[in-house]
Protein backbone atom coordinates (compact mmCIF):
# COMPACT_ATOMS: atom_id res chain seq x y z
CA UNK A 1 0.00 0.00 0.00
CA UNK A 2 2.86 2.25 0.67
CA UNK A 3 4.48 1.84 -3.02
CA UNK A 4 1.03 1.89 -4.64
CA UNK A 5 0.56 5.63 -2.95
CA UNK A 6 4.27 6.36 -3.76
CA UNK A 7 3.35 5.54 -7.67
CA UNK A 8 -0.28 6.61 -7.70
CA UNK A 9 1.20 10.34 -5.75
CA UNK A 10 4.15 10.05 -8.78
CA UNK A 11 1.42 9.67 -11.51
CA UNK A 12 -1.10 12.21 -10.45
CA UNK A 13 1.25 14.86 -9.84
CA UNK A 14 2.36 14.02 -13.61
CA UNK A 15 -0.82 14.09 -14.57
CA UNK A 16 -1.00 17.76 -13.04
CA UNK A 17 2.32 19.02 -14.33
CA UNK A 18 0.66 18.70 -17.88
CA UNK A 19 -2.74 20.13 -17.05
CA UNK A 20 -5.01 17.52 -16.07
CA UNK A 21 -7.33 19.41 -13.40
CA UNK A 22 -10.60 18.21 -11.16
CA UNK A 23 -13.16 17.74 -13.78
CA UNK A 24 -11.15 16.70 -16.66
CA UNK A 25 -11.47 13.41 -18.72
CA UNK A 26 -8.52 10.92 -18.89
CA UNK A 27 -8.49 7.52 -21.07
CA UNK A 28 -6.71 4.26 -19.08
CA UNK A 29 -6.02 1.82 -22.22
CA UNK A 30 -3.76 -0.54 -20.06
CA UNK A 31 -3.36 -3.89 -19.37
CA UNK A 32 -3.93 -4.94 -15.85
CA UNK A 33 -0.79 -4.02 -14.03
CA UNK A 34 0.26 -1.72 -10.70
CA UNK A 35 1.02 1.11 -12.90
CA UNK A 36 -2.51 0.82 -14.33
CA UNK A 37 -4.16 0.68 -10.60
CA UNK A 38 -1.88 3.71 -9.97
CA UNK A 39 -3.57 5.46 -13.08
CA UNK A 40 -7.41 5.20 -12.18
CA UNK A 41 -6.39 6.43 -8.59
CA UNK A 42 -3.92 9.02 -9.61
CA UNK A 43 -6.88 9.73 -11.27
CA UNK A 44 -8.75 10.05 -8.37
CA UNK A 45 -6.51 11.77 -6.24
CA UNK A 46 -6.58 14.76 -8.30
CA UNK A 47 -10.19 14.90 -8.76
CA UNK A 48 -9.57 13.68 -12.58
CA UNK A 49 -12.67 11.25 -13.99
CA UNK A 50 -10.97 7.98 -15.14
CA UNK A 51 -12.46 6.01 -18.35
CA UNK A 52 -10.64 2.71 -18.77
CA UNK A 53 -11.51 0.81 -22.07
CA UNK A 54 -10.23 -2.51 -21.67
CA UNK A 55 -7.38 -3.03 -23.96
CA UNK A 56 -8.91 -5.48 -26.39
CA UNK A 57 -11.34 -2.43 -27.91
CA UNK A 58 -10.52 -1.10 -31.50
CA UNK A 59 -8.50 2.04 -32.10
CA UNK A 60 -12.34 2.83 -33.41
CA UNK A 61 -14.24 2.10 -30.57
CA UNK A 62 -11.21 3.97 -28.22
CA UNK A 63 -11.87 6.72 -30.59
CA UNK A 64 -15.59 6.52 -29.57
CA UNK A 65 -15.53 6.54 -26.04
CA UNK A 66 -12.58 9.60 -25.76
CA UNK A 67 -14.62 11.25 -28.27
CA UNK A 68 -17.75 10.91 -26.44
CA UNK A 69 -16.46 11.94 -23.26
CA UNK A 70 -14.05 14.41 -23.98
CA UNK A 71 -10.90 12.86 -22.70
CA UNK A 72 -8.25 15.49 -22.32
CA UNK A 73 -5.20 12.37 -22.01
CA UNK A 74 -4.78 9.12 -22.88
CA UNK A 75 -2.92 6.71 -20.53
CA UNK A 76 -1.49 3.68 -22.06
CA UNK A 77 1.56 1.03 -22.43
CA UNK A 78 4.06 1.10 -25.41
CA UNK A 79 2.83 -2.86 -25.78
CA UNK A 80 0.64 -5.02 -24.04
CA UNK A 81 1.87 -8.59 -22.77
CA UNK A 82 -1.13 -11.20 -22.48
CA UNK A 83 -1.09 -15.55 -22.84
CA UNK A 84 2.37 -15.07 -24.58
CA UNK A 85 1.29 -12.88 -27.68
CA UNK A 86 2.74 -8.30 -27.48
CA UNK A 87 -0.46 -6.22 -28.05
CA UNK A 88 0.42 -3.06 -29.73
CA UNK A 89 -1.63 -0.71 -27.18
CA UNK A 90 0.77 2.40 -28.08
CA UNK A 91 0.02 1.64 -32.48
CA UNK A 92 -3.66 1.21 -31.18
CA UNK A 93 -3.99 5.08 -29.11
CA UNK A 94 -2.43 6.61 -32.13
CA UNK A 95 -4.69 5.57 -34.35
CA UNK A 96 -7.70 6.61 -31.70
CA UNK A 97 -6.58 9.57 -31.25
CA UNK A 98 -5.81 10.77 -34.64
CA UNK A 99 -9.23 11.85 -35.00
CA UNK A 100 -9.71 13.16 -31.30
CA UNK A 101 -9.07 16.80 -30.56
CA UNK A 102 -9.41 17.04 -27.26
CA UNK A 103 -6.36 14.53 -26.60
CA UNK A 104 -3.52 16.67 -25.44
CA UNK A 105 -1.25 14.17 -24.08
CA UNK A 106 -0.49 10.26 -24.45
CA UNK A 107 0.96 8.70 -21.41
CA UNK A 108 2.90 6.22 -22.41
CA UNK A 109 4.24 3.61 -19.72
CA UNK A 110 6.89 0.45 -20.44
CA UNK A 111 5.47 -2.33 -19.86
CA UNK A 112 8.12 -4.11 -22.74
CA UNK A 113 11.65 -3.09 -23.90
CA UNK A 114 10.40 -2.42 -27.19
CA UNK A 115 10.77 0.96 -28.18
CA UNK A 116 7.58 2.40 -30.01
CA UNK A 117 7.01 6.02 -32.12
CA UNK A 118 6.62 9.02 -30.06
CA UNK A 119 5.32 11.84 -31.40
CA UNK A 120 4.81 15.31 -30.22
CA UNK A 121 2.29 14.94 -27.44
CA UNK A 122 3.47 11.33 -26.79
CA UNK A 123 5.11 11.69 -22.85
CA UNK A 124 7.29 8.61 -20.95
CA UNK A 125 5.45 7.81 -18.07
CA UNK A 126 8.06 6.55 -16.02
CA UNK A 127 10.87 9.17 -16.78
CA UNK A 128 8.09 12.09 -15.23
CA UNK A 129 6.85 10.11 -12.70
CA UNK A 130 10.88 9.59 -11.31
CA UNK A 131 10.70 13.13 -11.35
CA UNK A 132 7.83 14.08 -9.92
CA UNK A 133 6.76 14.52 -6.04
CA UNK A 134 6.20 11.38 -4.23
CA UNK A 135 3.45 13.21 -2.15
CA UNK A 136 0.22 14.92 -3.77
CA UNK A 137 -2.43 16.09 -1.20
CA UNK A 138 -6.06 14.39 -2.38
CA UNK A 139 -8.27 16.62 -3.83
CA UNK A 140 -11.89 17.48 -1.63
CA UNK A 141 -14.45 15.79 -3.42
CA UNK A 142 -18.45 16.05 -3.03
CA UNK A 143 -19.73 12.93 -2.63
CA UNK A 144 -21.56 12.90 -5.29
CA UNK A 145 -19.22 14.03 -7.79
CA UNK A 146 -18.24 11.65 -10.44
CA UNK A 147 -15.58 9.50 -10.04
CA UNK A 148 -15.35 7.43 -13.18
CA UNK A 149 -17.19 6.33 -15.68
CA UNK A 150 -17.22 3.29 -17.98
CA UNK A 151 -18.53 2.02 -20.99
CA UNK A 152 -21.32 -0.30 -21.47
CA UNK A 153 -23.65 -1.69 -24.37
CA UNK A 154 -27.08 -0.95 -24.29
CA UNK A 155 -29.65 -2.37 -26.60
CA UNK A 156 -29.85 0.41 -29.35
CA UNK A 157 -26.85 3.00 -30.48
CA UNK A 158 -23.34 3.44 -29.54
CA UNK A 159 -22.11 2.27 -25.85
CA UNK A 160 -22.99 4.75 -22.79
CA UNK A 161 -20.88 6.16 -20.76
CA UNK A 162 -21.82 4.98 -16.68
CA UNK A 163 -21.51 7.64 -14.82
CA UNK A 164 -20.48 6.64 -10.90
CA UNK A 165 -19.54 8.81 -7.93
CA UNK A 166 -17.29 9.24 -5.37
CA UNK A 167 -18.42 8.14 -1.58
CA UNK A 168 -22.13 6.07 -2.41
CA UNK A 169 -19.52 3.89 -4.95
CA UNK A 170 -16.56 3.18 -2.85
CA UNK A 171 -18.98 2.57 0.04
CA UNK A 172 -20.90 -0.54 -1.88
CA UNK A 173 -17.57 -1.50 -3.28
CA UNK A 174 -16.30 -1.85 0.18
CA UNK A 175 -19.23 -3.37 1.83
CA UNK A 176 -20.11 -5.88 -0.90
CA UNK A 177 -16.26 -6.72 -1.12
CA UNK A 178 -16.29 -7.54 2.90
CA UNK A 179 -19.62 -9.28 3.68
CA UNK A 180 -20.16 -11.04 0.13
CA UNK A 181 -16.76 -12.75 0.22
CA UNK A 182 -16.32 -12.74 3.87
CA UNK A 183 -12.91 -10.73 3.57
CA UNK A 184 -11.16 -10.72 6.85
CA UNK A 185 -8.47 -8.48 7.23
CA UNK A 186 -4.73 -9.94 6.07
CA UNK A 187 -7.12 -12.30 3.58
CA UNK A 188 -5.55 -12.29 -0.15
CA UNK A 189 -8.47 -11.04 -2.85
CA UNK A 190 -7.91 -12.64 -6.05
CA UNK A 191 -10.08 -11.48 -8.45
CA UNK A 192 -9.22 -12.27 -12.04
CA UNK A 193 -11.33 -9.69 -13.88
CA UNK A 194 -9.62 -6.90 -16.28
CA UNK A 195 -9.62 -3.47 -15.07
CA UNK A 196 -11.75 -2.99 -18.15
CA UNK A 197 -14.86 -4.47 -16.62
CA UNK A 198 -16.55 -2.79 -14.05
CA UNK A 199 -15.66 -6.50 -11.71
CA UNK A 200 -11.95 -5.01 -12.02
CA UNK A 201 -12.86 -1.49 -10.75
CA UNK A 202 -15.56 -2.95 -8.08
CA UNK A 203 -13.10 -6.21 -6.94
CA UNK A 204 -9.48 -5.37 -7.91
CA UNK A 205 -9.09 -2.43 -7.29
CA UNK A 206 -11.58 0.27 -5.34
CA UNK A 207 -13.38 -2.57 -3.07
CA UNK A 208 -10.35 -4.36 -1.90
CA UNK A 209 -7.76 -1.35 -1.57
CA UNK A 210 -10.72 0.30 0.30
CA UNK A 211 -10.56 -2.82 2.94
CA UNK A 212 -6.92 -2.60 3.18
CA UNK A 213 -6.92 -5.72 1.40
CA UNK A 214 -4.01 -7.33 -0.74
CA UNK A 215 -5.40 -7.42 -4.44
CA UNK A 216 -3.77 -9.77 -7.09
CA UNK A 217 -3.91 -8.72 -10.79
CA UNK A 218 -4.02 -10.75 -13.38
CA UNK A 219 -2.92 -10.16 -16.67
CA UNK A 220 -2.58 -13.18 -18.59
CA UNK A 221 -5.45 -15.89 -19.22
CA UNK A 222 -6.26 -18.99 -17.61
CA UNK A 223 -4.69 -21.39 -20.10
CA UNK A 224 -1.13 -19.87 -20.69
CA UNK A 225 1.45 -21.19 -20.11
CA UNK A 226 -1.18 -23.96 -19.22
CA UNK A 227 -4.45 -24.79 -18.20
CA UNK A 228 -3.07 -24.79 -14.19
CA UNK A 229 -2.18 -20.81 -14.49
CA UNK A 230 -4.88 -19.81 -12.08
CA UNK A 231 -4.48 -22.69 -9.33
CA UNK A 232 -0.96 -22.12 -9.66
CA UNK A 233 -1.43 -18.75 -8.93
CA UNK A 234 -3.75 -19.67 -5.59
CA UNK A 235 -0.95 -21.56 -4.52
CA UNK A 236 1.95 -18.98 -4.76
CA UNK A 237 0.10 -16.17 -3.34
CA UNK A 238 -2.16 -18.10 -0.81
CA UNK A 239 -5.05 -16.75 -2.55
CA UNK A 240 -8.31 -16.90 -0.20
CA UNK A 241 -10.95 -15.84 -2.58
CA UNK A 242 -10.97 -16.55 -5.96
CA UNK A 243 -13.56 -14.30 -8.46
CA UNK A 244 -13.95 -15.27 -11.68
CA UNK A 245 -16.41 -15.79 -14.78
CA UNK A 246 -17.83 -19.18 -15.67
CA UNK A 247 -16.53 -18.95 -19.16
CA UNK A 248 -12.93 -19.95 -18.10
CA UNK A 249 -14.60 -22.21 -15.77
CA UNK A 250 -16.04 -24.01 -18.71
CA UNK A 251 -13.13 -23.99 -20.80
CA UNK A 252 -11.01 -25.44 -18.19
CA UNK A 253 -13.31 -28.16 -16.88
CA UNK A 254 -12.58 -29.59 -20.32
CA UNK A 255 -8.80 -30.08 -19.66
CA UNK A 256 -9.76 -32.24 -16.54
CA UNK A 257 -8.47 -32.02 -12.77
CA UNK A 258 -4.64 -32.84 -12.73
CA UNK A 259 -4.61 -29.27 -13.40
CA UNK A 260 -6.32 -28.20 -10.85
CA UNK A 261 -4.97 -31.21 -8.31
CA UNK A 262 -1.57 -30.31 -9.13
CA UNK A 263 -1.55 -27.45 -6.85
CA UNK A 264 -2.22 -26.61 -3.53
CA UNK A 265 -5.32 -24.68 -2.99
CA UNK A 266 -6.01 -24.89 0.93
CA UNK A 267 -5.97 -21.14 1.06
CA UNK A 268 -8.86 -20.64 -0.47
CA UNK A 269 -12.35 -20.20 1.40
CA UNK A 270 -14.41 -18.73 -0.81
CA UNK A 271 -15.06 -18.57 -4.70
CA UNK A 272 -17.27 -16.66 -6.89
CA UNK A 273 -18.48 -16.48 -9.77
CA UNK A 274 -19.61 -13.33 -12.03
CA UNK A 275 -20.34 -11.87 -15.42
CA UNK A 276 -22.88 -14.01 -17.12
CA UNK A 277 -25.06 -17.38 -15.89
CA UNK A 278 -22.91 -20.00 -14.37
CA UNK A 279 -24.16 -23.53 -15.85
CA UNK A 280 -24.90 -26.67 -12.82
CA UNK A 281 -21.77 -28.36 -14.70
CA UNK A 282 -19.50 -25.46 -14.25
CA UNK A 283 -20.86 -24.64 -10.85
CA UNK A 284 -20.31 -28.10 -9.66
CA UNK A 285 -16.97 -28.70 -10.92
CA UNK A 286 -15.89 -25.17 -9.51
CA UNK A 287 -16.84 -26.63 -5.92
CA UNK A 288 -16.25 -29.71 -6.26
CA UNK A 289 -12.84 -29.93 -7.87
CA UNK A 290 -10.87 -26.55 -7.33
CA UNK A 291 -13.12 -26.07 -4.34
CA UNK A 292 -13.14 -29.65 -2.78
CA UNK A 293 -16.67 -29.20 -1.22
CA UNK A 294 -15.50 -27.10 1.32
CA UNK A 295 -15.55 -23.70 0.20
CA UNK A 296 -18.29 -21.25 -0.17
CA UNK A 297 -19.18 -20.75 -3.79
CA UNK A 298 -21.31 -17.49 -4.80
CA UNK A 299 -23.17 -16.77 -7.93
CA UNK A 300 -23.20 -13.08 -7.55
CA UNK A 301 -25.40 -11.36 -9.61
CA UNK A 302 -24.97 -7.49 -10.38
CA UNK A 303 -24.04 -4.97 -13.74
CA UNK A 304 -21.79 -2.10 -14.92
CA UNK A 305 -24.77 0.06 -13.55
CA UNK A 306 -25.22 -1.19 -9.96
CA UNK A 307 -21.38 -0.56 -9.06
CA UNK A 308 -21.31 -3.58 -6.73
CA UNK A 309 -23.03 -7.11 -6.32
CA UNK A 310 -26.76 -6.53 -5.94
CA UNK A 311 -28.14 -10.29 -5.44
CA UNK A 312 -25.71 -13.24 -3.62
CA UNK A 313 -25.90 -15.99 -1.82
CA UNK A 314 -23.85 -14.13 1.22
CA UNK A 315 -24.07 -12.29 3.55
CA UNK A 316 -26.70 -14.64 4.97
CA UNK A 317 -27.34 -16.18 8.11
CA UNK A 318 -24.21 -18.90 9.65
CA UNK A 319 -24.22 -21.79 7.19
CA UNK A 320 -27.38 -20.57 5.54
CA UNK A 321 -27.81 -23.22 2.35
CA UNK A 322 -26.67 -22.39 -0.76
CA UNK A 323 -28.27 -23.80 -4.43
CA UNK A 324 -25.99 -24.13 -7.20
CA UNK A 325 -25.90 -22.28 -10.00
CA UNK A 326 -28.41 -19.19 -8.22
CA UNK A 327 -27.73 -15.87 -7.05
CA UNK A 328 -30.62 -16.56 -4.17
CA UNK A 329 -30.31 -13.05 -1.80
CA UNK A 330 -30.11 -9.70 -2.14
CA UNK A 331 -27.61 -7.28 -0.68
CA UNK A 332 -28.28 -5.24 1.99
CA UNK A 333 -30.62 -2.55 0.80
CA UNK A 334 -31.18 -4.15 -2.62
CA UNK A 335 -35.36 -4.48 -2.85
CA UNK A 336 -35.61 -7.13 -5.88
CA UNK A 337 -39.30 -7.16 -6.99
CA UNK A 338 -40.31 -9.00 -10.85
CA UNK A 339 -43.13 -7.31 -12.85
CA UNK A 340 -45.46 -8.77 -15.50
CA UNK A 341 -45.87 -7.81 -18.81
CA UNK A 342 -48.18 -5.04 -17.18
CA UNK A 343 -46.13 -3.54 -15.35
CA UNK A 344 -47.45 -4.81 -12.05
CA UNK A 345 -45.24 -6.16 -9.36
CA UNK A 346 -45.66 -9.62 -9.17
CA UNK A 347 -46.17 -11.41 -5.90
CA UNK A 348 -45.31 -14.75 -4.36
CA UNK A 349 -42.83 -17.29 -5.26
CA UNK A 350 -42.19 -19.65 -7.73
CA UNK A 351 -42.69 -16.92 -10.27
CA UNK A 352 -40.82 -15.11 -13.07
CA UNK A 353 -40.47 -11.26 -14.32
CA UNK A 354 -38.57 -8.45 -15.32
CA UNK A 355 -36.18 -7.77 -12.83
CA UNK A 356 -36.46 -4.29 -10.89
CA UNK A 357 -34.85 -3.02 -7.82
CA UNK A 358 -37.72 -0.81 -6.38
CA UNK A 359 -35.40 1.73 -4.04
CA UNK A 360 -31.88 3.59 -4.62
CA UNK A 361 -28.46 1.85 -3.30
CA UNK A 362 -25.64 3.37 -2.73
CA UNK A 363 -23.38 2.27 -5.57
CA UNK A 364 -26.03 2.50 -8.73
CA UNK A 365 -25.07 4.97 -11.34
CA UNK A 366 -26.18 8.25 -11.46
CA UNK A 367 -26.40 9.20 -14.98
CA UNK A 368 -25.24 8.64 -18.93
CA UNK A 369 -22.57 10.85 -19.39
CA UNK A 370 -24.05 13.58 -21.65
CA UNK A 371 -27.24 12.48 -21.75
CA UNK A 372 -29.04 12.33 -18.84
CA UNK A 373 -32.84 11.23 -20.73
CA UNK A 374 -30.86 8.07 -21.98
CA UNK A 375 -30.20 7.11 -18.39
CA UNK A 376 -34.04 7.89 -17.72
CA UNK A 377 -35.66 6.07 -20.82
CA UNK A 378 -33.34 3.21 -20.40
CA UNK A 379 -33.37 2.47 -16.61
CA UNK A 380 -36.87 4.11 -15.15
CA UNK A 381 -39.62 4.65 -18.52
CA UNK A 382 -40.42 0.55 -18.65
CA UNK A 383 -41.68 0.47 -14.87
CA UNK A 384 -42.15 3.75 -13.67
CA UNK A 385 -40.87 4.17 -9.57
CA UNK A 386 -38.71 1.16 -10.60
CA UNK A 387 -34.73 0.64 -11.86
CA UNK A 388 -35.12 -1.96 -14.65
CA UNK A 389 -31.81 -4.03 -14.85
CA UNK A 390 -32.89 -5.42 -18.41
CA UNK A 391 -32.70 -8.67 -16.82
CA UNK A 392 -35.62 -11.41 -16.50
CA UNK A 393 -35.40 -13.28 -13.74
CA UNK A 394 -37.25 -16.53 -11.19
CA UNK A 395 -38.20 -16.54 -8.12
CA UNK A 396 -38.31 -19.52 -6.50
CA UNK A 397 -40.26 -21.46 -4.52
CA UNK A 398 -38.18 -20.64 -1.33
CA UNK A 399 -38.32 -16.72 -2.29
CA UNK A 400 -34.44 -17.10 -4.06
CA UNK A 401 -33.29 -15.48 -7.16
CA UNK A 402 -32.10 -16.93 -10.14
CA UNK A 403 -31.21 -14.85 -13.11
CA UNK A 404 -32.62 -16.20 -16.31
CA UNK A 405 -30.95 -13.86 -18.91
CA UNK A 406 -31.42 -10.76 -20.62
CA UNK A 407 -34.73 -9.39 -21.94
CA UNK A 408 -33.47 -7.04 -24.58
CA UNK A 409 -31.29 -7.46 -27.35
CA UNK A 410 -27.88 -7.05 -25.58
CA UNK A 411 -25.89 -10.37 -25.25
CA UNK A 412 -23.08 -11.71 -23.37
CA UNK A 413 -19.98 -13.19 -24.89
CA UNK A 414 -18.08 -14.38 -22.74
CA UNK A 415 -18.96 -12.18 -20.07
CA UNK A 416 -18.68 -8.90 -22.34
CA UNK A 417 -21.54 -7.53 -22.54
CA UNK A 418 -22.45 -6.26 -26.32
CA UNK A 419 -25.38 -5.00 -28.15
CA UNK A 420 -26.10 -7.08 -31.18
CA UNK A 421 -27.01 -3.39 -32.97
CA UNK A 422 -23.72 -2.29 -32.33
CA UNK A 423 -22.34 -5.60 -34.46
CA UNK A 424 -25.46 -4.24 -37.17
CA UNK A 425 -24.13 -0.91 -37.16
CA UNK A 426 -20.55 -2.16 -37.94
CA UNK A 427 -21.61 -4.70 -40.75
CA UNK A 428 -23.95 -1.88 -42.15
CA UNK A 429 -20.54 -0.57 -43.78
CA UNK A 430 -20.24 -3.10 -46.19
CA UNK A 431 -21.59 -2.07 -49.39
CA UNK A 432 -22.54 -5.39 -50.61
CA UNK A 433 -24.53 -6.42 -47.18
CA UNK A 434 -28.10 -4.22 -47.05
CA UNK A 435 -29.51 -5.74 -43.82
CA UNK A 436 -27.95 -7.50 -41.15
CA UNK A 437 -29.77 -9.16 -38.13
CA UNK A 438 -27.93 -10.20 -35.21
CA UNK A 439 -28.57 -12.59 -32.68
CA UNK A 440 -26.88 -14.50 -29.35
CA UNK A 441 -26.60 -18.29 -29.46
CA UNK A 442 -25.77 -20.99 -26.58
CA UNK A 443 -22.13 -21.29 -27.08
CA UNK A 444 -20.91 -24.05 -24.98
CA UNK A 445 -17.94 -22.20 -23.73
CA UNK A 446 -18.25 -18.41 -24.26
CA UNK A 447 -21.72 -18.99 -22.70
CA UNK A 448 -23.52 -16.84 -26.21
CA UNK A 449 -22.19 -15.88 -29.44
CA UNK A 450 -23.07 -13.96 -31.97
CA UNK A 451 -25.56 -15.43 -34.53
CA UNK A 452 -25.44 -13.17 -37.99
CA UNK A 453 -28.18 -13.31 -40.58
CA UNK A 454 -27.27 -11.01 -43.77
CA UNK A 455 -28.81 -9.93 -46.85
CA UNK A 456 -26.86 -9.74 -49.97
CA UNK A 457 -27.45 -7.10 -52.58
CA UNK A 458 -27.15 -9.00 -55.58
CA UNK A 459 -25.94 -13.07 -55.95
CA UNK A 460 -22.33 -13.07 -55.77
CA UNK A 461 -19.74 -16.38 -56.05
CA UNK A 462 -17.63 -14.10 -53.30
CA UNK A 463 -19.66 -14.73 -50.52
CA UNK A 464 -16.83 -16.64 -48.67
CA UNK A 465 -14.90 -13.53 -49.77
CA UNK A 466 -17.92 -11.07 -47.73
CA UNK A 467 -17.93 -12.93 -44.97
CA UNK A 468 -14.73 -12.73 -43.79
CA UNK A 469 -14.67 -8.99 -44.74
CA UNK A 470 -17.48 -8.61 -42.40
CA UNK A 471 -15.80 -10.23 -39.70
CA UNK A 472 -12.91 -7.52 -40.19
CA UNK A 473 -15.14 -5.04 -39.87
CA UNK A 474 -16.43 -5.67 -36.70
CA UNK A 475 -13.22 -6.35 -35.36
CA UNK A 476 -11.83 -3.13 -36.29
CA UNK A 477 -14.76 -1.27 -35.36
CA UNK A 478 -15.62 -3.24 -32.18
CA UNK A 479 -12.94 -5.39 -30.85
CA UNK A 480 -12.29 -9.08 -31.76
CA UNK A 481 -14.61 -10.62 -29.30
CA UNK A 482 -17.58 -9.03 -31.08
CA UNK A 483 -16.67 -10.98 -34.54
CA UNK A 484 -20.17 -12.99 -35.02
CA UNK A 485 -19.41 -17.20 -35.21
CA UNK A 486 -21.43 -17.91 -38.10
CA UNK A 487 -22.77 -15.88 -40.73
CA UNK A 488 -25.78 -17.30 -42.96
CA UNK A 489 -26.89 -15.62 -45.77
CA UNK A 490 -30.56 -15.37 -46.44
CA UNK A 491 -32.83 -13.93 -49.10
CA UNK A 492 -34.74 -11.85 -46.51
CA UNK A 493 -35.07 -11.08 -43.05
CA UNK A 494 -38.23 -11.47 -41.16
CA UNK A 495 -40.03 -8.49 -41.20
CA UNK A 496 -43.04 -6.99 -38.95
CA UNK A 497 -45.65 -4.93 -42.29
CA UNK A 498 -44.29 -2.25 -40.48
CA UNK A 499 -40.76 -2.93 -41.39
CA UNK A 500 -39.44 -3.98 -37.90
CA UNK A 501 -36.96 -7.34 -38.09
CA UNK A 502 -38.32 -9.46 -36.16
CA UNK A 503 -35.32 -10.82 -34.17
CA UNK A 504 -37.12 -13.26 -31.56
CA UNK A 505 -37.93 -15.39 -34.49
CA UNK A 506 -34.32 -15.36 -35.52
CA UNK A 507 -33.32 -16.51 -31.94
CA UNK A 508 -36.19 -19.16 -32.07
CA UNK A 509 -34.46 -20.82 -35.44
CA UNK A 510 -30.61 -20.89 -33.82
CA UNK A 511 -31.75 -21.81 -30.61
CA UNK A 512 -33.49 -25.05 -32.44
CA UNK A 513 -37.00 -24.01 -31.47
CA UNK A 514 -38.64 -23.45 -34.79
CA UNK A 515 -41.58 -25.70 -33.12
CA UNK A 516 -42.46 -22.83 -31.18
CA UNK A 517 -42.36 -19.64 -33.14
CA UNK A 518 -44.67 -18.11 -31.23
CA UNK A 519 -47.03 -15.54 -32.99
CA UNK A 520 -46.21 -14.83 -36.54
CA UNK A 521 -49.76 -12.84 -37.39
CA UNK A 522 -47.60 -9.69 -37.38
CA UNK A 523 -45.37 -10.76 -39.87
CA UNK A 524 -45.03 -9.03 -43.23
CA UNK A 525 -45.12 -12.53 -45.53
CA UNK A 526 -44.85 -15.40 -42.91
CA UNK A 527 -43.33 -17.45 -45.68
CA UNK A 528 -40.06 -16.16 -44.53
CA UNK A 529 -39.86 -18.80 -41.84
CA UNK A 530 -39.44 -21.76 -43.66
CA UNK A 531 -37.10 -19.92 -46.50
CA UNK A 532 -34.86 -19.05 -42.98
CA UNK A 533 -34.80 -22.56 -41.73
CA UNK A 534 -34.33 -23.95 -44.62
CA UNK A 535 -31.73 -21.82 -45.47
CA UNK A 536 -30.38 -22.50 -41.71
CA UNK A 537 -30.70 -26.32 -41.91
CA UNK A 538 -28.50 -26.12 -45.04
CA UNK A 539 -26.01 -24.06 -43.39
CA UNK A 540 -26.15 -26.64 -40.45
CA UNK A 541 -24.97 -29.95 -42.66
CA UNK A 542 -22.57 -27.99 -44.63
CA UNK A 543 -20.82 -26.78 -41.45
CA UNK A 544 -21.49 -30.06 -39.29
CA UNK A 545 -22.96 -28.29 -36.42
P1 LIG B 1 -21.85 -6.03 -17.14
O1 LIG B 1 -22.49 -4.73 -16.88
O2 LIG B 1 -20.98 -6.03 -18.34
O3 LIG B 1 -21.16 -6.58 -15.92
O4 LIG B 1 -23.02 -7.07 -17.51
C1 LIG B 1 -24.11 -7.23 -16.66
C2 LIG B 1 -25.00 -8.30 -17.17
O5 LIG B 1 -24.33 -9.57 -17.09
C3 LIG B 1 -26.25 -8.46 -16.35
O6 LIG B 1 -27.26 -7.59 -16.77
C4 LIG B 1 -26.60 -9.93 -16.60
O7 LIG B 1 -27.28 -10.10 -17.81
C5 LIG B 1 -25.24 -10.58 -16.70
N1 LIG B 1 -24.83 -11.14 -15.39
C6 LIG B 1 -23.92 -10.65 -14.55
N2 LIG B 1 -23.77 -11.46 -13.48
C7 LIG B 1 -24.62 -12.49 -13.62
C8 LIG B 1 -24.95 -13.65 -12.85
N3 LIG B 1 -24.35 -13.92 -11.71
N4 LIG B 1 -25.91 -14.47 -13.34
C9 LIG B 1 -26.52 -14.21 -14.51
N5 LIG B 1 -26.25 -13.14 -15.28
C10 LIG B 1 -25.31 -12.28 -14.86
Amino acid sequence: HRELQDLTCRLANTLKKYGIQKGDRVAIYMSVSPLSVAAMLACARIGAIHTVVFAGFSAESLAGRIMDSGCKAVITYNQGVRGGRTIELKATVDEAVKNCPSIQHVFVAQRTDNKVHMGDRDIPLEEEMTKADPTCPPESMDSEDVLFMLYTSGSTGKPKGIVHTQAGYLLYAALTHKYVFDYQQGDVFGCVADIGWITGHSYVVYGPLCNGATSVLFESTPVYPDPGRYWEVVQRLKINQFYGAPTAIRLLLNYGEEWVKKYDRSSLRVLGSVGEPINKEAWQWFYQVVGEGRCTLVDTWWQTETGGICIAPRPSEEKAEIIPAMAMRPFFGIVPVLMDENGEVIEGNDVSGALCIAQPWPGMARTIHGDHQRFIDAYFKAYPGYFFTGDGAYRCHKGYYQITGRMDDVINISGHRLGTAEIEDAMADHPEVPETAVVGYPHKIKGEGAFAFIVLKEQTARVDHIKEELKAIVASRIAKYAVPDHILVVKRLPKTRSGKIMRRLLRKVVTEQSSNMGDVTTLDDPSVVKEILDAYQKYKEKNSL
